[in-house]
């Protein structure tokens, strides 16, 4: 026995009586002689809901034997079953989905666009279009978003009916249908007509509006994001919460906030520029600071968790300075960091042969070399080894 499809006779039925005609997966799923659950098809999700309050997960169209199928959170042994449609998830599905036939028909008409592809998921509803997406400049898409609206906003009733195939020769179908045998149409006064098998509102107000959110290349294709009705509406109001926030946040009408958002940026940028400098003059202080108090010139200091690029300025103003950096860092990684003008000491060999008595690696330029030693414990030791050798060597 085929499922009597209620939700074609009825799109807003939502609680309705049936009986079960077969079960499998030990109960999990069951058959019903009538039901206005849609199964997920045509880039509409499945409705969910309960079945004698057993909560329904998916639904299924077989299309072999012309049933649908209700997954279920529990196994159900009734026959004789009541059924409610979740409404609230259902409409929001009607109003995307008639949403796209109308924004795909807008788009054909002001843009020669076809529709490749529909997707109607929980958190984005999109088209897939075949243009390029350079053609749909801002103004072609306003101007698509205006027409798609004017339609919703005219409340066309929306006539959804089985055809004969004489009858289906004479319309002009912007969609063709996918499958075979009676093909249902869904029109649009002349403005749009589709062979469709989804649920769709009354009239076109029940899509409520749609809003174009943004297009993305996808090939030679352009993918279009796309919300309608009670999305739209929470979108907005999402939208209107954040801005009010950052309004406020600013102390400035949320007319004001890109202005007082470009003020920020260029105050932070002047900062930036201002703690960079005064940044480079400390260290410069710092470096003469530890070159004074260092014995015979020769700074031998182990840092911990600083900046290595600090740590590397710090050495190289030593350097300039005339004497011998001999840094350790105990960070992340355990680093050495030797500095010096490079005439009676080449820090590259020093570093080298110090880090590898270690088991790490590193080297560099008679003036300033840097690496890396396994242990952080060692730091203390090579660090000596190190300036052992340049006492030495001086
Ligand atoms: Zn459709």
């Amino acid at each position: 026995m085929s499922t009597e499809r209620l939700y074609w006779l009825d799109a807003y039925l939502r609680e309705w009586s049936a009986q079960v005609v077969d079960r499998r997966a030990d109960g999990h799923e069951i058959a019903l002689d009538r039901s206005a659950f849609y199964p997920e098809g045509g880039g509409q999700p499945a409705d969910h809901g309960s079945i004698n309050g057993v909560a329904v997960l998916d639904v299924q169209s077989d299309e072999d034997t012309d049933r649908v199928w209700h997954r279920l959170a529990a196994p159900l042994a009734d026959d004789a079953v009541s059924c409610v449609l979740d409404w609230e998830r259902r409409f929001d599905h009607m109003q995307q989905h008639h949403g796209q036939h109308l924004l795909s028909a807008a788009f054909e008409e002001l843009c020669q666009a076809r529709t490749t592809a529909f997707h109607l998921g929980a958190d984005s509803t999109t088209i897939d279009l075949a243009i390029d997406s350079d053609a749909l400049t801002p103004e072609r898409l306003a101007a698509v978003e205006e027409l798609t609206n004017s339609v919703i906003w005219a409340d066309h009733p929306i006539l959804a009916r089985f055809v004969t195939p004489a009858e289906l020769a004479s319309i002009r179908l912007r969609k063709p249908p996918t499958v075979s045998g009676p093909v249902r149409v869904v029109s649009v006064a002349d403005f749009d007509h589709s062979a469709c098998g989804g649920t769709h509102p009354r009239s076109t107000g029940g899509v409520g509006m749609l809003h174009i959110r943004r297009t993305e290349r996808r090939g030679t294709e352009t993918r279009v994001e796309f919300i309608c009705g009670g999305r739209a509406m929470r979108d907005l109001r999402w939208k209107n919460a954040t801005l009010a926030r950052l309004a406020a946040d600013f102390s400035v009408a949320v007319d004001e906030i890109e202005a007082a958002f470009e003020r920020l940026r260029t105050a932070e940028a002047t900062a930036r520029r201002s703690l960079e400098h005064a940044t480079k003059r400390l260290l410069q202080v710092e470096a003469a600071e530890l070159l004074a108090a260092a014995d015979g010139g020769v700074v031998v200091q182990l840092w911990r968790d600083r900046e290595l690029d600090a740590v590397r300025a710090l050495a190289g103003n030593i350097a300039a300075l005339g004497g011998v950096a001999l840094f350790g860092l105990a960070g992340a990684k355990a680093q050495l960091v030797f500095a010096s003008d490079g005439q009676q000491l080449h820090c590259g060999n020093l570093l080298r042969e110090i880090v590898s008595a270690y088991g790490g690696r590193g080297g560099g330029a008679p003036t300033q070399a840097q690496g890396g030693i396994p242990s952080a414990d060692d730091l203390p030791a090579a660090l000596e080894q190190a300036a052992a050798q340049v006492r030495a060597s001086v």
